[in-house]
């Protein structure tokens, strides 16, 4: 090692004990961007969500293949630390880049340009070079092409959200929005492989995108070691929810995106309507799981659906339980009898598999990725968005048919072990990566727990 890399690493040492036992220069050193979710950020409140957990989970694993995983993000607090080891080679750098607050997606990419510098600054300071980037949602891609015109470099973009669908689904366009369009389609068409987490995303964006560019579907994935089938008896002593309970789950953020308003109107509908004897009603138990804060806008799609849920008679029915991590979450998924996801648009929507490798059937918008991961009448039922009637009768029917939610829970966790593993998809991303940079193998290579599937399309 030069004296000048000695100096670099002893001086980031200071800061981070960690830091000099995290850079395996041996290592293929890769970087992940993804400039609002940060992978070292607490999950489930407004800007942390499936990106969030996606980036993380995939980092790490790509690091457990044998990579050294850089995952940038902008630093959303001046109190957060500038680096986040997560394992000895996989780790958060937060760029600043514009205020040390919270800002929203819509007002970010001003500070992209700052965004660049700080990111090529920090690969001068302590010499570190890419040979990939995968960058993640569009500003972050915007990003990636910046940082093209200053190294070369093979570029592979996820979009975890497309703004020519997510625009055809909300009520007001932002200012944004004609931007974000033109940058995901020049993404789509330079990009050494855009990876579409569902068929149904790759034929979105080939319909509403462009024509042009490389695709390649992979899937999003989940810890399945720490979501699976675990005993709803003992998940639900644990969380007290009484054995006779019929319990209907949401996890995730409040967004009006969401839907969250159709399930609470379903399950209004279903106790204020059902005349199915075999369902108590006095049972029902709507459970809410997900973190907002007061002064952002999902403390005010929270008060909304708590408005919604008071004017429906059902406030004794529910429970707002908050932000849980994913340590307590695979007791809320076993205890429950149904999750729900009635989002207006997904473009993957990690809740459902993540219910689903805890064996819990799923009632879904028949939208995006949740048409790829559920399958209808077999892991689940699918219903189209906002149908508030078509809500109430798939959570009747699961709630009622015993025999039927006992077969789809063991097809529901097959599932997600053939299909949606982390470690299965972060083989599929390091095949990707090895492919665009002419690699045959990695210099270290660690067992592969679960089967890879490939969903190569093209
Ligand atoms: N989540 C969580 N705690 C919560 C609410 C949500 O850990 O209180 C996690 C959830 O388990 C999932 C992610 O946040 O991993 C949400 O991802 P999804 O793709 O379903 O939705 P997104 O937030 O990306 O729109």
């Amino acid at each position: 090692m030069s004296q000048k890399n000695r100096q670099h690493l002893l001086g980031f040492a200071k800061t981070n004990p960690l830091a000099l036992s995290s850079i395996d220069r041996s290592r293929p050193a890769i970087s992940l961007i993804s400039e609002h979710g940060d992978p070292a950020a607490e999950i489930g409140k407004e800007a942390a969500g499936g990106q969030n957990v996606y980036v993380r989970q995939v980092g790490e694993a790509l690091a457990a293949l044998g990579y050294q995983v850089d995952m940038f993000t902008r630093k959303a607090n001046p109190y957060d630390p500038e680096i986040v080891q997560h394992s000895p080679c996989c780790r958060t750098i937060r760029l600043v880049a514009g205020p040390q607050a919270y800002v929203s997606r819509d007002e970010m990419m001003p500070y992209m340009p700052e965004f660049v510098q700080a990111l090529l600054r920090f690969q001068t300071k302590h010499s570190m070079t890419y040979k990939a980037i995968h960058t993640h949602y569009w500003m972050s891609g915007w990003v990636g092409m910046q940082l093209r015109q200053h190294y070369p470099v093979k570029l592979v973009h996820t979009y975890h959200s497309l703004g020519a669908v997510k625009y055809l689904s909300v009520p007001e366009v932002p200012e944004v929005a004609s931007q974000r369009l033109a940058i995901e389609k020049d993404i789509l068409e330079s990009y050494d492989c855009v990876v579409a987490t569902s068929p149904q995303e790759q034929d979105d964006l080939r319909q509403l995108v462009s024509k042009v560019g490389n695709t390649q579907v992979i899937p999003c994935g989940t810890d399945v070691d720490n979501f699976q089938i675990m005993s709803k008896p003992v998940s639900r002593q644990t969380l007290n929810i009484d054995p006779q309970d019929k319990v209907i789950l949401y996890v995730g953020r409040f967004d009006q995106r969401k839907g969250i308003d159709t399930l609470v109107r379903a399950v209004g509908q279903i106790y204020a309507q059902c005349d199915d004897a075999s369902l108590d009603l006095e049972r029902l138990r709507l459970v809410i799981v997900g973190g907002s804060d007061p002064n952002q806008s999902d403390g005010q799609e929270r008060l909304r659906i708590e408005e919604l849920v008071a004017e429906l008679g059902i406030t004794e029915q529910t429970d707002f339980v908050g932000m849980v991590g994913h340590d307590r979450l695979p007791l809320y998924y076993s205890a429950a009898d149904v999750c729900v996801v009635p989002s207006h648009y997904e473009p993957f929507g990690l809740v459902a598999i993540e219910a689903m490798a805890c064996g819990t059937p799923v009632v879904a918008s028949a939208v995006g990725g949740l048409n790829f991961t559920v399958v209808d009448e077999e892991t689940g039922i699918l219903v189209p968005a906002q149908d508030v009637d078509g809500f109430a009768q798939a959570i009747e029917r699961i709630l009622v048919d015993r025999l039927w939610a006992q077969k789809a829970r063991k097809k529901s966790a097959q599932r997600v072990l053939t299909y949606f593993s982390w470690s299965g998809v972060a083989q599929q991303l390091s095949d990707l990566y090895r492919e665009l940079l002419a690699e045959p193998e990695l210099l270290q290579t660690a067992a592969l727990p679960t089967k890879v599937v490939n969903f190569r399309v093209s």
